[in-house]
């Protein structure tokens, strides 16, 4: 199942080239108060499936082409990026002063995992506004894991288990020496689009091939078999730090090929068997 977020707050199923609005599932949903960790719709998707096959059914749906998408989880508890995960990006970044800091060296082991703000969360019909034109901004593509229940000291060989589905991702990033929480923080620089592809539909996430053009021009082309540390071992060491909620996302690394954008930019983003997004930059006013 492909379910999205779009225009003014609908949930639609997405199927072929229609978004079917199923909005009038979510009021099935009983969300007590103080409001639980992690995302309800996606904590309840494996059991509200049915309901939700049935009401994209009942409508004709409008053209995905149309419809303007939002992030495919409303309401994540953290954003996790995995960082410097590919080797190729890992030695363009060690040879760019600057796309480095001196206080992150090495690859994603010795680095460990970040966080970024929820409030950076997008859909790709958002766009991103680019902050301080003075400075780089770069674009980082990255395959999305979406948890879709609870996972605590999960074990690599059960871990992919824990994962709802998966979605594109742009890990957008502000270089320079700061933390990395406060860089690739800003609002609007974590787009995830632009529907999740339920965990059924993706036989491997670690062999998936994905691709950035801005342009026409490639600027940023592999696949996940490439990463330094697979999915399964992402989830499990995250799972080490930190308890994982239903709508969780982590932001499995980049590969190499990162670059600038600049207002006025459209990063087209594909990656094989989840589909594409146009993501429009524009200047922070
Ligand atoms: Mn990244």
């Amino acid at each position: 199942m492909r379910l999205a977020w779009y225009n003014d707050n609908r949930l639609g199923v997405v199927r072929g080239e229609r978004v079917h609005d199923v909005s009038n599932v979510l009021g099935t949903l009983d969300i007590a108060y103080p409001y639980p960790p992690g995302d309800p719709l996606i904590a309840n998707l494996g059991q509200l499936r049915p309901q939700l096959e049935s009401a994209a059914d009942a409508t004709d749906g409008t053209a995905v082409a149309e419809a303007v998408f939002r992030s495919p989880v409303a309401n994540p508890s953290k954003v996790i990026g995995t960082p410097a995960n590919y080797m190729k990006h890992v030695e363009e970044a060690e040879a760019d002063p600057e796309i480095h800091t001196e206080r992150f060296r090495g690859k994603v082991e010795q680095q460990g995992l970040f966080l970024k703000a929820n409030s950076a969360l997008v859909g790709p019909g958002d766009g991103i506004a680019v902050r301080f034109p003075d400075r780089r901004t770069d674009h980082e593509l990255e395959l999305a894991a979406v948890i879709g229940r609870t996972a605590a000291d999960v074990n690599e060989a059960d871990a992919l288990d824990y994962v709802a589905g998966y979605a594109i991702a742009l890990d957008m990033s502000v270089r320079g020496p700061e933390d990395r929480s406060l860089r690739k923080s800003c609002d609007s620089y974590a787009v995830l689009g632009p529907w999740l592809v339920t965990a059924d539909e993706i036989a491997d996430p670690d062999n998936l091939d994905f691709e950035l053009t801005i342009g026409g021009e490639t600027r940023q082309s592999s696949n996940t078999r490439h990463m330094i540390l697979d999915t399964r071992r992402q989830i499990a060491w995250a799972s080490r730090f930190y308890t994982l909620h239903p709508g969780d996302i982590i932001m499995t690394g980049t590969c190499e090929g990162v670059g600038p954008v600049a207002p006025g930019d459209v990063m087209h983003c594909s990656f094989e068997t989840i589909g594409a997004m146009d993501v429009t930059v524009r200047e922070h006013l």
